[in-house]
């Protein structure tokens, strides 16, 4: 074995990175929303280290528009913690790039970093439509791309079921009012 396939070897083997790790668990809320019927998005919000928060699309569930998986995890927080604590300490994992409205609320509850999957280059506010996610007075620290693939076949799967026929690209086959 060369050095160099050796260390791809050795990358691929390697341990799940932390953000890897949280994401994961991100999906498994994705896929609660796919097994629902809902567009396959789900987040966790994380502090120190541990879980504080899930929370999964449920916008038909609750026949509510803005019950987005990241709002889900920063309604319960809220509810839970009060407005007193802010959110510097937490970081939200997304398997899609916030929109603007999720943005705005990681703005406003001062979340101090977010991670995502997929990009959006639709609807994401996070550099993939616009950017109000990276603002210089009232910055939330920005990844994307963890664990993309998996974030985008889970939506890939849920737009094809949708539309019955095979497909390329989540975004070609969104539905109009998705
Ligand atoms: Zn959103």
């Amino acid at each position: 074995m060369r050095f160099a396939d050796r260390r791809l070897f050795s990358a691929s083997m390697s341990k799940p990175t932390r953000d890897g790790k949280f994401m994961r668990l991100a999906l498994a809320e994705a896929r609660k929303a796919l097994d629902e019927g809902e567009v396959p998005i789900g987040a966790v919000a994380v502090r120190r280290g541990r879980v504080v928060a899930r929370g999964h699309n449920r916008r038909n569930a609750l026949g509510d528009l803005t019950a987005h998986a990241e709002m889900m995890c920063l309604r319960d927080l809220s509810r839970r913690e009060g407005l007193a604590k802010r959110l510097s300490d937490v970081t939200i994992y997304s398997t899609l790039e916030p929109c603007a409205m999720c943005s705005g609320a990681m703005i406003h509850h001062r979340v101090a970093r977010c991670v995502w999957g997929e990009s959006d280059t639709l609807l994401g506010a996070a550099g993939g439509a616009l950017d109000i996610l990276n603002r210089r007075t009232s910055r939330v620290r920005g990844k994307g791309g963890v664990l993309r693939k998996e974030c985008r076949a889970l939506l890939l799967e849920f737009f094809e079921k949708q539309l019955g026929r095979p497909a390329t690209s989540w975004e070609d086959i969104r539905l109009p009012n998705e």
